[in-house]
């Protein structure tokens, strides 16, 4: 099926957000009530039903990579199963975003079942940051999650969201770690999203003072921006590689190629629309080439405008 919009815009990436609650509370995603943090007696959907969305979608789309994201997909109990499933599809690219708490254990069986890439969240290398910016204590989980992705042979990257007043100490401390395990980082603005909708601005560090305080310790030269990547990347003298996704200041709509599946089957073609169009089994393959043009109206000609749903429920 030809589905591309005037900007020749199409779908390849398909983001699957496996349920929508998490073990940790960052504070530009949850406001940490009592009701979020016991959120996670919710029924989850089956593997099953996950992988019969993907393969048809697939179908209609041609799927380049399919990223498994939440809510913290590690708490998802059939991830080794769902990743098998979409594997078994000859999906290219499969990829996860994760907190990486629970990664210790799990990253073995992950690799074993076909994951390849994974983005680790880790947004400050102090204790007391990292409880500013997740309200948790123990940031050494995160870090032992990502050794041993590593040592399992998996593609680590590391994304550190940076908020003014909160951790905008810590960019240098994880461009310092990152350089040292030779991973590649990406800082992202903070997006205006869930109960930040309407007053993100206060806490934007934006890619200009990113770069300034990165400038203080490094030269760096900007390279070639990819098509449909979400982020801009420089080398410093050295050779190390960084990068900004730079949401606000430097927006990438453009040539977004991503939908999103939430855990509820609903698709999502923007993260600045709320409106969910519900995926349904008994869908005709007219009704569900329908809905991927409805989904593919959604998005945004030129910025992300900002939404009252918080990254947790549609998948980030
Ligand atoms: N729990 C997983 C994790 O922490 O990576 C996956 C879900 S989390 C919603 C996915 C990504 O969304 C993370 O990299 C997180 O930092 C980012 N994110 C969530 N809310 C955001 C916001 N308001 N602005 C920028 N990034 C945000």
């Amino acid at each position: 099926m030809e589905l591309n919009d005037k900007y020749g815009r199409e779908f390849k990436t398909l983001r699957v957000s496996l349920l929508s609650t998490c073990n940790l509370g960052c504070v530009y995603c949850t406001m940490g009530t009592e009701e979020e943090e016991t959120a996670d007696h919710k029924p989850q959907t089956p593997a099953a039903v996950f992988v019969g969305h993907i393969a048809r979608l697939h179908e209609q789309l041609d799927l380049k990579t399919v990223r498994f994201t939440g809510g913290e997909p590690l708490l998802y109990r059939e991830l080794p199963g769902v990743i098998e499933g979409v594997k078994a599809l000859g999906i290219g690219n499969i990829k996860m975003t994760s907190n990486a708490f629970l990664l210790d254990r799990m990253a073995p069986a992950l690799k074993e079942a076909g994951l390849e890439y994974i983005n680790v969240s880790l947004d400050a290398m102090d204790s007391d940051s990292f409880f500013a910016m997740t309200r948790r204590k123990q940031l050494q989980r995160t870090l032992k999650g990502i050794e041993t992705a590593l040592a399992c042979g998996l593609d680590v990257k590391i994304n550190s969201v940076m908020m003014k007043g909160k951790n905008d100490d810590q960019v240098l401390p994880l461009l310092e770690y990152a350089f040292s395990r030779n991973i590649r980082i990406r800082f992202l603005e903070v997006m205006a999203m869930g109960h930040l909708f309407g007053h993100a601005g206060q806490y934007l560090l934006s890619q200009d003072e990113i770069l300034d305080t990165i400038a203080t310790r490094y030269n760096f030269n900007k390279l070639e921006r990819k098509s449909s990547s979400t982020a801009n990347y420089w080398q410093t003298d050295e050779g190390h590689v960084f990068g900004i996704i730079a949401n606000d200041t430097e927006p990438f709509c453009i040539d977004c190629n991503r939908l999103r599946l939430d855990a509820e089957g609903n698709i999502h073609g923007c993260l600045s629309d709320n409106h969910a169009i519900l995926l349904d089994d008994y869908d005709t393959e007219e009704q569900l080439q329908q809905k991927l043009r409805m989904a593919m109206q959604q998005k945004q000609e030129v910025k992300f405008v900002g939404s009252e749903m918080s990254m947790m429920h549609i998948g980030g």
